[in-house]
C-alpha cells in the first residue's frame, strides 16, 4: 500500500519533456512508482484528471532568510500557494550565516529591523544544525552572503581588505561551503559591496568553483553601467569556470532601455563560449526598493544620522534636491509601499504626498526618509514590460521572485511588492493564455532548471526515487491575485502541494503543516 497515489494526471516532469497522462505513487517522502495505470491502494488517492502534475517549484532568488520569516512565519503561505517546495536563500549580498562577529548581522537591516533578533550561531555549520532543528513549510537551501562575511570583517567601514582579512574570509567561504552552503550571492550595488575589486571577486569566485557551488551575483549596476557591470560578472564566470547566476536581471530606467539588446547579445555569447552563465527574473515590471537608494552616494554615506545633518543644511539640502531634480525619474508617480513610522502614506504616491504637504515632489522625497524612520519603500514603474516577457522566454531564464514567505496578514500598514505573493502563478497564466511557450518548457524554467542550476539533488523532476516534492494545478484556472493596491492575496488554482510527501497545500486550502527542512549541499 502507497501512502499516496495521484492518477490520471498530465504529468510533466521538469525535464522540459511533454506532458503524458500517468499515475504517480508515492510511498513515505519518495516518488515509488510511475505507470500508465496503478491499481495499487493507498491512503491517499487524488483522481487529478484534467490537471497538471509537476515537481514542486524551486525559488533560486528569495529572502525569506534577510527579511526574517523563516524564523517568524515559518508557514511561509505566499510561496506554498504559488507551489514553491524548496528556496535559496542568503541572496543579493545578506545571509543569516556565518556570522563572525555581531557586525555581521548589520548587512540584513536594509531588509529587516533588527530589534529583538536573537541568534545563537557564529558559523554556518553552526546555523546548519540550528535550522536543522526547526520545520518550514518549504525545504530551505542557502547560499553564503558575500557582505555578511566582509562586514564581519570590516564592520562598517568602506575600504578594501587587507592581505590576511582576504584570507579570514576565504577561510570562513570554505567552512561553509564544507558544511553544506549551496554558493555565494553578492550585492554588488549595495553600499558595502561598491568598492570590492574585481580581484577579491575572483579569489571567492576561484573557492566556489572548487565546491562546485553557485555563484549570485547582483550586479553593481542595473541601469546606466548596465554594460560594464555585466562584463564584470561575465569575466569572472570566463576565466573561473563558476556556475554563474545574474539575481533578477533587468535594465533599469527609460533611458537604458536601449541597451537590452546589448545586454541579451554579452549573455549569448558567453554562454556559447562555454559560460555557465544564467540568470532570473520577476514577471513584473515595477520595482520594490528604499526611498534613500534615490539620493546621491555622497549624501548616503556614513549612514542615516550624518545624512539627516545634510538634510537640515540648507546649502546641502539643495544641493540634494538639485540632483533629485536632475534624475530623469518622475517622483510624482512612485509609489510609497511602507514606512517604518506609521505616517499612513502608503500605497499614496509622491505626488499627492506633495499635494498635501504643498511642496515639491523632491522636497516629498526628503520628508519621507527623514519622518519614514529607517526603512521607507516604494514601488516603482522603471522597466519595460515587453523586455519583462522576453526575458521570461529567454532560454536561459528561470522564474523567481526575489521575495519572501508571508502570510496574508499586512505587515503593519505598509504593502510588499505582489511578487511575494503572485510569481509563479502570474508567469504560467500568462504562458498558457499567450500560448507564448510550451508549458512543459515553462514548468522546466520553475523546477528542473533550476533545480540543477543550483545542484539540488532528487528534486525539481518527477523520477521514481526522487522526494515527493510535487504541484497539482488546474492549467484553466492558475492564476495571481496580488496587485500592489492589495498585495496580501494568495494565488489560486493550485490544488495540491506536496513537500517530502506530505501536504502543504490540499484542495486548494494551506493545511499549514510543516513538511520541509533544512538542505546541505551534497
Ligand atoms: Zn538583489
Amino acid at each position: 500500500m502507497y501512502s499516496l497515489l495521484i492518477k490520471n494526471a498530465t504529468l510533466i516532469d521538469g525535464t522540459g519533456k511533454p506532458g503524458e497522462i500517468l499515475d504517480v505513487a508515492i510511498q513515505g517522502d519518495e516518488i515509488a512508482n510511475i505507470a500508465a495505470k496503478i491499481d495499487s491502494s493507498a491512503e491517499i488517492t487524488i483522481d487529478a484528471k484534467g490537471k497538471i502534475l509537476t515537481p514542486g517549484f524551486v525559488d533560486l532568488q528569495n529572502h525569506s532568510d534577510s527579511y526574517w520569516k523563516i524564523f517568524d512565519n515559518p508557514g511561509l503561505q505566499s510561496l506554498i500557494t504559488q507551489g514553491f517546495t524548496t528556496i535559496l536563500v542568503g541572496n543579493c549580498g545578506a545571509s543569516v550565516a556565518p556570522l563572525l562577529t555581531h557586525e555581521a548581522l548589520f548587512s540584513l537591516q536594509k531588509w529587516h529591523s533588527l530589534e529583538g533578533v536573537n541568534v545563537n550561531w557564529t558559523s554556518y555549520s553552526e546555523f546548519i544544525e540550528e535550522l536543522s532543528r526547526k520545520r518550514f513549510a518549504c525545504n530551505i537551501a542557502s547560499l553564503v552572503g558575500y557582505s555578511t562575511l566582509r562586514r564581519a570583517i570590516v564592520g562598517d567601514q568602506i575600504r578594501s581588505l587587507e592581505k590576511q582579512e582576504l584570507e579570514a574570509l576565504k577561510t570562513a567561504l570554505s567552512e561553509s561551503l564544507e558544511a553544506g552552503a549551496f554558493g555565494l550571492s553578492s550585492g554588488l550595488s549595495y553600499a558595502h559591496e561598491i568598492i570590492i575589486s574585481e580581484l577579491e571577486l575572483f579569489e571567492l569566485a576561484k573557492i566556489v568553483k572548487s565546491y562546485n557551488g553557485l555563484f549570485s551575483i547582483h550586479l553593481r549596476s542595473e541601469g546606466g553601467e548596465i554594460i560594464e557591470a555585466l562584463d564584470e560578472a561575465l569575466d569572472i564566470a570566463k576565466s573561473t569556470e563558476v556556475n554563474l547566476k545574474i539575481s533578477h536581471l533587468k535594465v533599469r530606467n527609460e533611458q537604458n532601455w536601449e541597451k537590452f539588446p546589448e545586454v541579451i547579445n554579452l549573455i549569448d555569447s558567453a554562454f556559447h563560449q562555454g559560460t555557465q552563465v544564467h540568470f532570473d527574473l520577476y514577471p513584473y515590471d515595477i520595482m520594490w526598493q528604499p526611498l534613500y537608494s534615490y539620493l546621491p552616494k555622497w549624501a548616503i554615506e556614513g549612514g542615516r544620522t550624518i545624512m539627516l545633518k545634510h538634510f537640515a543644511d540648507p546649502v546641502q539640502k539643495n544641493k540634494i534636491l538639485m540632483y533629485l531634480n536632475n534624475l530623469e525619474i518622475k517622483f510624482s508617480e512612485v509609489r510609497v509601499a511602507s514606512t517604518a513610522n506609521r505616517l499612513n502614506f502608503s500605497g499614496k504616491t509622491i505626488g499627492q504626498i506633495a499635494k498635501n504637504l504643498e511642496c515639491s515632489s523632491e522636497q516629498a522625497v526628503l520628508h519621507l526618509i527623514q519622518n519614514g524612520g529607517s526603512e521607507v519603500l516604494v514601488f516603482e514603474k522603471n522597466l519595460d514590460m515587453s523586455q519583462v516577457d522576453e526575458l521570461m522566454l529567454h532560454p536561459l531564464s528561470f522564474i523567481s521572485t526575489d521575495g519572501s514567505g508571508f502570510n496574508n496578514q499586512p505587515v503593519g500598514a505598509g504593502l510588499v511588492h505582489p511578487r511575494s505573493f503572485g510569481t509563479a502563478p502570474k508567469f504560467l497564466s500568462d504562458v498558457i493564455k499567450k500560448g507564448t511557450l510550451p508549458l512543459e518548457t515553462a514548468i522546466k524554467k520553475l523546477t528542473g532548471g533550476p533545480a540543477k542550476k543550483m545542484g539540488l539533488k532528487k528534486r525539481g523532476e518527477i523520477k521514481i526515487g526522487n522526494f515527493a516534492d510535487l504541484v497539482i494545478f488546474d492549467p484553466q484556472k492558475i492564476v495571481d491575485k496580488a496587485t500592489y493596491e492589495n498585495p496580501y492575496l494568495y494565488s489560486e488554482g493550485i490544488d495540491y502541494v506536496f513537500v517530502n510527501g506530505k501536504a502543504a497545500l490540499a484542495e486548494g486550502k494551506l493545511t499549514e503543516k510543516l513538511p520541509g527542512y533544512a538542505l546541505r549541499k551534497s
